[in-house]
């Protein structure tokens, strides 16, 4: 391990603020690190230089081998909720926080290495990843970022030049991310559980003046603290359910306290509209399917409450109403980000009755009909500009949809509002897996083609027509598999 001072200036907050749950440790050495991907636009927002990034210092720094100065990487403790058991010791089992970078606006971003090897929290795993789930990675948030829903970035792929053993031996790879911080709701079980409520007031204190300072002005800050969090996850989780997407894994050391969509494993973007589906090997019971996933943030937030009760009054059954109360504005932000976005998926910019209720029709025609969620919505653009065809051709059910249609049409719909709001391209099943499969034998050209259309998912390209598309009937019912 060396350091060098000119690499890149980091602070490491959180390690001196909270050492109970940061552990100092140090990455497993590369053997032959080399960049595959960058990600040069970010690299600029955060003003650090991208050439630097893409040589050798920048391939030695993003997997954790050189350490720049004043910074102190870290392994995380943190416990939390796994499909509903609570499992106390989790903790970043491969993965370092190396610290927090300062932009040029001044707001501070976690640089996050994942795949760097093992740590004390590693259990039985070998602390590595795959070149495969990282690319994944990168290419899902990237394309969430460009959908607009807040989210962990991905500043580049390194590999390591190690292989990894899973069914097979994977070429190894190091992920370096970029969040607004790595807490997370199972940050709080951790240092709620050693039953010291100061380390959980401190706790509190450093997520409120990181994510949501105005908590501090309230006469009650933990609770202030619920209620925004509660607000932030309600936005984030009606988003993802306005694009259609499966997080797959929502346990509560997977939800952030900043409101960002973190750790993509077995995610997907739903194809035909069912609110059952679910894509994940593990989740046999379904628990984190589609449609189950503004009840499931509900649930790990009530888990978040908890954690907080001793800091809100002096007594047990005060605290446990208020946090309750509190608790609320999930829903109520839920419902508001969900019934504006979907207004706006048809094409309206304010939610009259009789457009919330076309949207609740439109629902029902599409999940009756198994339309493919992103084509189907799409098509209205095209409708609203008079060829209906398209949309028809994915509906069987036409006397529902002409009929649906009539009353659409009779309010305007704004077809540039529609395709503002719909996406053409998202990160499809067989087209991420065709990527990764390229890249994993060493051809990256897929991946960078599919990473492209997925950065402007809202401008139609011809060309570029095979993203667009569902899976074929023979790529069967989609499976991903994540921790790998
Ligand atoms: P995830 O499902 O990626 O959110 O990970 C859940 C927990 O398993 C975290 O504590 C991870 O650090 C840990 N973990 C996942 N994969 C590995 C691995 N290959 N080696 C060690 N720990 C791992
Ligand atoms: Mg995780």
């Amino acid at each position: 391990m060396t350091t060098n001072p000119e690499l890149l200036p980091i602070a490491n907050r959180f390690a001196t603020e909270l050492p109970e749950l940061a552990l100092p440790w140090q990455a497993e050495e590369a053997l032959d690190p080399r960049v595959l991907v960058l990600n040069e636009p970010l690299a600029a927002e955060l003003a650090i230089d991208p050439e630097m990034l893409g040589g050798d210092a920048g391939a030695r720094l993003l997997t954790g081998s050189l350490v720049p100065a004043g910074a102190t990487p870290v392994a995380q403790a943190y416990a939390g909720h796994q499909f509903g058991g609570y499992s106390p010791r989790l903790g970043d089992g491969r993965a370092l926080l190396v610290g927090e970078l300062s932009d040029p606006q001044g707001r501070l971003h976690d640089l996050h290495l994942k795949g760097s090897g093992r740590t004390p929290f590693s259990r039985g795993g070998d602390g590595r990843a795959a070149v495969g789930p990282m690319l994944r990675e990168y290419l899902t948030s990237e394309a969430m970022h460009a959908l607009g829903v807040p989210t962990t970035r991905s500043l580049a792929v390194v590999a390591t030049g190690r292989q990894v053993r899973r069914e097979r031996d994977l070429p190894g790879a190091v992920l370096a991310r970029v969040a607004s911080s790595h807490l997370r709701v199972g940050s709080f079980q951790y240092a709620a559980a050693t039953g010291d409520v100061e380390l959980v007031r401190r706790l509190a204190d450093h997520a409120i003046a990181r994510h949501h300072p105005v908590a501090a002005q309230a006469a009650n800050p933990a609770l202030a603290l619920i209620e925004a969090v509660a607000t932030a996850q309600g936005d984030l989780v009606a988003r993802w359910m306005l694009i259609g997407f499966v997080h797959g894994v929502m346990n509560t050391d997977n939800m952030t306290i900043s409101g960002e969509t973190i750790d993509y494993g077995p995610c997907s973007f739903m194809e035909a509209f069912d609110p059952a589906t679910v894509h994940s090997s593990i989740d046999t019971g379904g628990r984190y399917a589609y449609g189950n996933q503004p009840l499931v943030a509900e649930w790990n937030l009530a888990r978040f409450a908890e954690t907080l009760l001793p800091l809100i009054a002096d007594d047990q059954d005060s605290s446990v109403e208020l946090a309750t109360q509190a608790l609320g504005a999930f829903r109520s932000r839920y419902g508001a980000t969900y019934a504006a976005g979907l207004v706006a998926k048809i094409g309206f910019a304010s939610g009259t009755e009789e457009a919330v209720d076309l949207g609740e029709q439109l629902l029902v025609l599409l999940g009756e009909n198994h339309v493919d969620w992103t084509s189907g919505f799409r098509a209205l653009a095209g409708a609203a500009r008079g060829d209906a065809e398209p949309l028809r051709g994915l509906v069987a059910n036409l006397a529902g949809l002409d009929a649906w249609l009539a009353r659409w049409r009779e309010l305007l719909p704004d077809a540039e509002l529609l395709e503002r709001t719909n996406p053409a391209y998202v990160p499809r099943n067989h087209r991420v897996e065709e990527a990764l499969d390229a890249a994993t034998a060493g051809d990256l050209g897929p991946f960078g083609e599919l990473l492209a259309a997925v950065q402007h998912p809202f401008d139609e390209h011809p060309g570029l027509e095979r993203f667009a598309e569902p899976a074929p009937p023979d790529f069967g019912r989609y499976v991903s598999y994540c921790g790998t």
